[in-house]
């Protein structure tokens, strides 16, 4: 028996994605659903990866298949494939299993030739159509297939209409077209070295290996690895019957979302061009008319589209973009996917569509990716700036951004690289932008619709972007950009406002977002389903307090370091270090506690109520002296010059200091508990000043729960011995304060000898987080301060490792070690409580695999709370029973 590579579109439905890829799919599943779909077959994936596998040639079995679905198609409309009298002319996309907007090739009219285009021009009554038709299906054609450049044509078009003294397309006519037609042909023989293919069969083939062979451009590549999707899935290509949106008044052609992909609101949202293809729309070469006038020029359609529209929704049950055709006065369904949306409109859409019964809680709660989130938490302007504002455009994609200006997306990828905020303005964006978008703060267009390319890859990736925005007069070679007079150029700092449109010149200030009500019913629902608690690691009030507007449950990780390393303090902590004697030492100490002391009020004061985790010190001292090479240069300077005695005496007793403290790995070296244990004066003071601080606040009526945490503890005599100091310093502030503060003590994993030894360690422990920024260095051997910039990167694009395990938790190595020291530590101590405060806490992959490996806990910074608290319950929805 064959196998079977190609499917009508009958014959599908939408479970087929991994043959028939998302389009085929669909398209197969609106068929049957009895919706207005022009007519067609898919070829499958399957045939993809044969044609790879064959060594990029199609296999045999294949073109009979084709040919045999051709037939039934023209039998079906009653059109013939090369038949002047009445052509079959169709469309051939590409339709992988994933999305994968604009990233492949599309050849619209093929089956036009010299005889099929007369033949259309006869049967239409409408030549100049025919020949546009035409035309345009050679420069596709030519462009996708035989890689004669896209500019080419537009010159020639371009001399044409100089010669005629007209500035639009629309103002050629028929016999334009059939000039430039031959001038096309002479164009690609000279720049293909072939003729252009006449013979429509052979036309079908082309494109079919064209179609397979863009599953491998370089944009397509480059969107998989952005978006994670596999490089050898492949792509079924979709004939379909061609449907005219340009055959004058009554037709026209547009893209609409079922609900407001922005906003999330429910209204049809999209844009439509009377008389005009479907590229139009998408390349944004025109800007397009709102869908809301349709209703106006065309209410049959207008109604009949807002029926269909319902009726898909509630068929796959989320909101759908949809391609439409009008041809004459006919309604075509073209395509519909799941629409791309922000993340507001996201998390809107999901809400609605539980509260009007169409999906369920867990439903909404496993739709919304947690990445997606972080979006919400966009800066805006602050309203109270004063702006000058120099144009506005169409608001594509939410959230203000400023940066200096660039026009060409490899300036904005290299400024990037050094650090520089940018903004790349372009009259319109393409596939080949990519990297420029992703380097971008915001991207800002002059031409194109809020589905333009753009729109929604700014969009999907959460950049602030502005399209559409006409008055901008750009020029890309003398790369200025100008406004109603004001000339900005490369370099000019400019502002975007992607959430109203408004375009702004210098720099404005930003401010956090607020949360919608969606927002927080989504995450009143993960919360309610959620096994693993979520707190966040922060070090002062604000932060304290903004995490738990977010929703944290406490902090997770305090780290005391960062209250040293304030610019006033720093001086004082630098006196401490340097302290020769006991006294002086202590002295320097005494100066910093009512310091910390504050501190620690003000996070126990946000924090009413809740455990507040404070670590002691952890790096090594001499991250806060100044760094060596910047000393021997001072003091080079000082002596040269013979500047101030006392100035270069200090400098010297610093450099001495630098150098007694200096180690080959820091990181290894004299940190964490270690220092503890060779300085108790410096924990002593941190822990006199927590319970101090946690004693007044007892006082103010304020429920305080501190946990006092040890950093890289590996052998439990470290952690006995700092246990030791610390119930010895409460049990003092007890007696001098008279108020009691309930507390515990415990300790970070974050070296595998903690790991490994944890039933021992928990003897000494009520609590253990799991540290995996440190824990990750240490097992694997990386040094997490350079391992990024040096190797890592290299490891992950090979494929060496899945993930850069820095950002995604290892469940392997580091995972293994986690879920030992769990297990270990409660088999001597049931209750102990368990968490993790390395980075790895507000990462969606990692959170899943602590909530199975059963943790109390993640802790995360304050901004990815709501993220974590959706990860959490998506992982308990979906995953295992937690712990
Ligand atoms: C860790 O090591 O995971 C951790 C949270 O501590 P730090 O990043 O401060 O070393
Ligand atoms: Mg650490």
């Amino acid at each position: 028996m064959t196998r079977k590579l190609v499917y009508a579109f009958h014959e599908g439905n939408a479970d087929m994605r991994d043959i028939l890829g998302g389009k085929g799919a669909n398209l197969a599943e609106m068929t049957r659903a009895g919706l207005p779909v022009p007519p067609g077959f898919t070829i499958s994936t399957e045939a993809c990866r044969a044609f790879y596998a064959a060594g990029e040639q199609l296999p045999d079995d294949l073109m009979e298949q084709v040919d045999a679905a051709v037939s039934r198609l023209e039998e079906a409309t009653g059109k013939k494939l090369g038949d002047p009298s009445n052509p079959l002319l169709v469309s051939v996309r590409s339709g992988s299993v994933f999305s994968m907007p604009g990233m492949m090739d599309t050849i619209l009219n093929l089956g036009l030739n010299d005889r099929t285009a007369e033949g259309l021009a006869r049967l239409t009554g409408n030549p100049r159509f025919a020949y546009d038709c035409y035309r345009r299906f050679i420069q596709m054609f030519s462009d996708v297939v035989l890689g004669v450049d896209h500019y080419h044509f537009e010159r020639i078009i371009q001399q044409r209409k100089d010669q005629k003294s007209v500035s639009l397309d629309t103002e050629l006519g028929a016999d334009d077209w059939q000039v430039i037609i031959g001038e096309f042909k002479d164009l690609v023989q000279q720049e293909a070295g072939q003729s252009f293919p006449l013979d429509p069969k052979q036309q079908l083939r082309l494109a079919i290996i064209a179609v397979f062979s863009s599953w491998n451009n370089q944009r397509a590549k480059i969107y998989r690895k952005i978006n994670r999707i596999p490089d050898d899935l492949g792509t079924a290509v979709n004939i379909q019957l061609m449907v005219f949106g340009n055959m004058g008044d009554d037709s026209g052609t547009g893209v609409a979302f079922t609900r407001n992909p922005s906003s999330g609101d429910r209204e049809i949202y999209g844009e439509y061009l009377i008389n005009a293809q479907g590229e139009d729309v998408v390349a944004g070469i025109r800007t397009p008319q709102p869908i809301s006038e349709l209703k106006e020029q065309m209410p049959d359609i207008y109604r009949q589209f807002e029926e269909i529209s319902q009726l898909l929704e509630r068929h796959y049950k989320d909101m759908q973009d949809i391609e439409f055709t009008v041809e004459r006065g006919k309604l075509y369904i073209l395509q519909t996917r799941s629409g791309k949306r922000t993340a507001q409109a996201a998390v809107k859409i999901a809400v609605h569509m539980v509260n009007e019964g169409i999906i369920s809680k867990e439903e909404a709660l496993l739709r919304i990716d947690p990445e997606q989130l972080d979006q919400m938490l966009h800066r805006r302007i602050d309203p109270a700036a004063r702006l000058e504002v120099i144009a506005n455009g169409l608001p594509a994609s939410p959230g203000a951004a400023s940066g200096k200006i660039v026009f060409e997306a490899d300036d904005a990828e290299k400024l990037a690289n050094e650090g520089e905020k940018v903004i790349l303005v372009r009259p319109e964006t393409t596939p080949e932008d990519i990297h420029g978008i992703l380097a971008a703060q915001g991207i800002l267009t002059s031409r194109g619709g809020m589905t333009s390319h753009a729109a929604v890859v700014a969009r999907g990736m959460g950049k602030a972007c502005i399209c559409g925005c006409e008055q901008l007069k750009i020029d890309l070679r003398a790369k200025t950009v100008t406004v109603d007079g004001l000339t900005l150029r490369a370099g000019d700092l400019i502002s975007i406002d992607g959430s109203t449109g408004r375009v702004i010149k210098g720099e404005v200030p930003l401010i956090d977002p607020e949360l919608s009500e969606e927002f927080r019913e989504l995450l009143s629902w993960a919360d309610e389903v959620r096994v693993l608690r979520v707190r966040a690691n922060a070090d002062n009030p604000e932060d304290a307090a903004k995490a738990r507007e977010l929703g944290a449950e406490g902090i997770g990780l305090c780290r005391t370091e960062h209250m040293f390393m304030e610019a006033s303090r720093v001086p004082i902590v630098q006196e401490m270090i340097l302290a020769d004697t006991q006294e002086e030492r202590e002295a320097a100490l005494a100066k910093l506690l009512p310091m910390q002391k504050e501190d620690f009020k003000g996070i126990f004061r946000a924090m009413d109520g809740l455990p507040v985790n404070i670590r002691l010190l952890d790096p090594p001292l001499h991250e806060f002296l100044p760094n060596m090479e910047d000393l021997l240069v001072d003091i080079t300077r000082l002596q040269l010059t013979g500047g101030d005695g006392e100035e270069l005496r200090k400098k010297e007793a610093q450099l001495k200091k630098v150098r007694a403290l200096h180690e080959f790995n820091p990181m290894l070296g004299h940190r964490g508990c270690r220092l503890g244990m060779t300085h108790p004066e410096i924990y002593a003071m941190q822990v006199r000043a927590i319970f101090l601080a946690a004693a007044e606040c007892v006082r103010e009526g304020i429920r305080v729960e501190p946990e006092v945490m040890i950093p890289l503890v590996g052998h439990v005599n470290e952690l006995r011995n700092m246990r030791e100091l610390v119930v010895e310093i409460a049990g003092e502030v007890e007696r001098e304060t008279g108020v009691n503060v309930p507390y515990t003590v415990g300790t970070m994993i974050e070296v595998p000898r903690a790991a490994l030894t944890a039933g021992q360690i928990a003897a000494e422990a009520d609590f253990f987080s799991f540290g995996t920024n440190d824990l990750t260095q240490t097992t694997f051997g990386y040094s997490r301060d350079d391992a990024e910039g040096k190797f890592l990167h290299a490891y992950v694009e090979n494929k060496v490792l899945p993930d850069n395990p820095f950002i995604t938790l290892d469940p392997d190595g580091v995972g293994a070690l986690v879920r030992m020291g769990v297990e270990q530590g409660r088999a001597v101590k049931p209750g102990l409580k368990t968490g993790i405060c390395g980075e790895h806490g507000g990462e969606k992959k990692s959170i899943r695999f602590c909530h199975e490996a059963g943790l109390n806990y993640v802790s995360c910074s304050p901004f990815r709370v709501p993220l974590a608290r959706l990860s959490a319950a998506q992982a308990a929805i979906s995953g295992g029973n937690g712990g």
